[in-house]
């Protein structure tokens, strides 16, 4: 078989600018070691996120000069909202400026003090979003992903063993909704399987508990669906889609992830209750419903991304390319999360640097590290963003230490990966040089953006 190669050519290019390692270091503590607060124009590499970073098509692009900017009524919104309910079989749904928008009315309307809110492994903003409500946040990912090395096709699973016992034991009148995020992005960017989702499916059947889906990577799991599940090889992708969604009571997305916009996000349901109820919240707090706090603009890059991401020669080579770091990383020894997530590789920090402490966060030391040799920026998944204190101010770390490198969707080349790849693996080599951190300043939820931290050099 010949290389599975970029499906598209480029048309219009933003040019990197480079620095050396030298400025690099400065650069890591004037941003007190939180790549979050670097300037982007001081990154070679930007994988701190696939979200909102995506490149849109020309014909994404024309569809921008399409937008209808009325207030009330416009044919953007309806072309959005026929597309949306074509993916989903959902009636009902309402635009939001990001997904994190669509989490603030879903569990403010929900959620509260005494609630819980069970999923495979919520985000970070699901979670902020739940316990900011009062609301108790539950992830029950499977045995499977619980181990980053050892290689599993659906590790973004939820344990529906522990899903029956946990409802039993909070009781179904105190669930509101059962969570399931597909793709895991959390957990590793991991598929969650057909068949996990119909068993999912089935038990909120039986507690009279609605599912929704974090569906911000819909099209992702459905072509590692494809590829792995008994049953699906034959299946296009809109057939997988439907059947995805056909057993969920509703739907939270960012369309920043698997619909190439860079704003945008939606919350869609079959409840019309439930819909009347977020359309009130939706007015307050992001706009009018046919615009929902974003441009006409926007809905028609939406519309047209959320198409264009179920296309098959877009997904093989979205999922080769997250496989192909994943593949050198793994030749050098290079602990990392295996197989390969639908959008970022993960790096397994406790492996990584097994001499720093978890309460000196890893992960975050290995975030910096990167950036310093190659100017690569990633991101910290595990105590530094998940981690809480216990009453003695202990910190109760993450399941997991990883370091996310997400890859934008249609935006790096081959070269760009070769490149990643090898600092990473000359950060590998180094690895004995590298130092833990401790923080200077922190906020009180979603501290990973914001925190402040220095180095430990004794
Ligand atoms: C990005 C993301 C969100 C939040 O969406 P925003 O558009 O960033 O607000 C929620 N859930 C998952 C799984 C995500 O990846």
């Amino acid at each position: 078989m010949h290389t599975i190669i970029e499906p598209f050519r480029i048309k219009s290019i933003e040019p990197i600018y480079f620095n050396t390692a030298l400025e690099r270091k400065s650069v890591l503590e004037k941003a007190f070691y939180n790549p979050f607060l670097i300037h982007s124009n001081d990154v070679i590499i930007d994988l701190l996120t696939d979200s909102g970073t995506s490149a849109m098509s020309s014909n994404q692009w024309a569809g921008i000069m399409n937008g209808d900017e009325s207030y009330a009524g416009s044919p953007s919104f309806f072309r959005f909202k026929e597309t949306v309910q074509g993916i989903t079989g959902m009636p009902f749904i309402i635009p939001t400026h990001q997904g994190r928008a669509a989490e603030r009315i879903l569990f403010e309307m929900i959620g509260g003090p005494g609630k819980f809110f069970i999923s495979n492994t919520l985000f970070d903003t699901t979670r902020a979003n739940i316990e900011f409500s009062g609301a108790t946040g539950i992830d029950l990912i499977c045995e499977e992903g619980k181990h980053p090395s050892i290689p599993a096709p659906f590790k973004g699973n939820m344990d529906v063993k522990a899903l029956t016992q946990t409802i039993k034991e909070k009781g179904a009148e105190n669930i509101p909704l059962i969570i399931l995020t597909i793709t895991n992005n959390s957990g590793g960017g991991q598929p969650v399987s057909m068949q996990n989702i119909q068993a999912v499916h089935k038990v909120c059947k039986q507690f009279q508990i609605p599912l929704f889906l974090d569906a911000c990577r819909f099209a992702e799991n459905a072509w590692f669906i494809k590829m792995r599940e008994e049953g699906y090889a034959d299946k296009t992708i809109p057939e997988i889609v439907h059947e995805l969604f056909s057993y969920a009571d509703g739907c939270t997305m960012s369309a920043k992830k698997d619909a190439f916009a860079n704003i945008g996000g939606f919350l869609a349901m079959h409840s019309e209750s439930l819909a009347l109820q977020c359309r009130n919240l939706l007015i307050i707090t992001e706009g009018f419903p046919t615009y929902g706090g974003l441009a006409g603009r926007d809905l028609e890059a939406i519309s047209i991304g959320l198409k264009e991401v179920m296309e098959e020669n877009y997904l093989q080579y979205r999922v080769r390319s997250i496989e192909y770091l994943t593949e050198k990383l793994v030749a050098a020894g290079v602990p990392v999360m295996r197989p390969g997530g639908g959008h970022a590789v993960y790096l397994d920090a406790k492996e990584f640097l097994p001499h720093i402490p978890i309460d000196q966060y890893p992960g975050q030391a290995l975030t910096c590290a990167l950036y310093e040799e190659g100017g690569i920026r990633s991101v910290e998944i595990g105590s530094l963003m998940f981690g809480k204190y216990d009453s003695g101010g202990k910190l109760i770390p993450a399941t997991l230490e990883l370091v996310r490198l997400a890859i934008p969707r249609r935006v790096y080349t081959q070269s760009h990966i070769d490149y990643v790849a090898e600092v990473v693996i000359d950060v590998f080599k180094k690895r004995n040089q590298i130092h833990g951190l401790e923080i200077l300043e922190e906020a009180p939820a979603l501290r990973h953006f914001t925190v402040k931290l220095k180095p430990i050099t004794v």
